[in-house]
């Protein structure tokens, strides 16, 4: 992937390391999982055999990678679907920031919702923050309350929608 797409589209996104796209990574083939936890990566057992690191990654600044010489494979090898329509010509820069800026915008929103509903766990990432606000009893007599699950339902699946469409394909 040309050097320059990430440049200019990866310092204005994050969203392949803050949780918004995952959940957690897998490690690879030919990762060194001691080296990358003495990096800062949270490690876990996701299999039997596979290890993972959770995100919001550990090492994501908010803005760029920490360790970006020493990603893992995972990392290494993600292209998004922006990056690759960019790089394919199908579409600007430009354009492709701005559908970054607005799937981060819809996912601000998501975040602000959950916090509404009271689930404030940042650091837990966001699909398993959304499950667990859903999971949680509704209160009927509460109009607001309930108001507040659809909306974020409604937010989520405009979310859902972006992220396949323009970053997953
Ligand atoms: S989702 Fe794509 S544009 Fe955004 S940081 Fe990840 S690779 Fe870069
Ligand atoms: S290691 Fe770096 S590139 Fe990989 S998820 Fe974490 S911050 Fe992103």
């Amino acid at each position: 992937m040309a050097m320059n797409s990430i440049e200019q589209l990866c310092p204005n996104c994050g969203l392949c390391c803050d949780s918004t796209l995952f959940a957690d990574v897998e490690l690879r083939a030919g990762d060194d999982s001691k080296r990358l936890k003495k990096l800062g990566l949270t490690l876990f057992a996701k299999t039997k055999t596979r290890l993972a690191f959770v995100q919001p990654c550990a090492c994501f600044d908010g803005k760029l990678c920490r360790i970006y010489a020493d990603r893992p494979n995972r990392c290494r090898k993600f292209d998004c679907g922006l990056l690759k329509g960019v790089a394919a010509g199908e579409l600007t820069a430009n354009a492709a920031l701005k559908k970054i800026s607005a799937a981060k915008i819809q996912a601000e929103n998501v975040r602000a919702l959950l916090r509404r509903l009271g689930q404030r766990d940042e650091p837990m990432a966001l699909t398993h923050r959304y499950a667990e606000a859903m999971s949680a009893p509704i209160d009927l007599s509460d109009e607001g309350r309930a108001e507040r699950h659809g909306e974020l339902m409604l937010a989520v699946n405009d979310l859902m929608t972006r992220l396949e469409r323009d970053f997953l394909r």
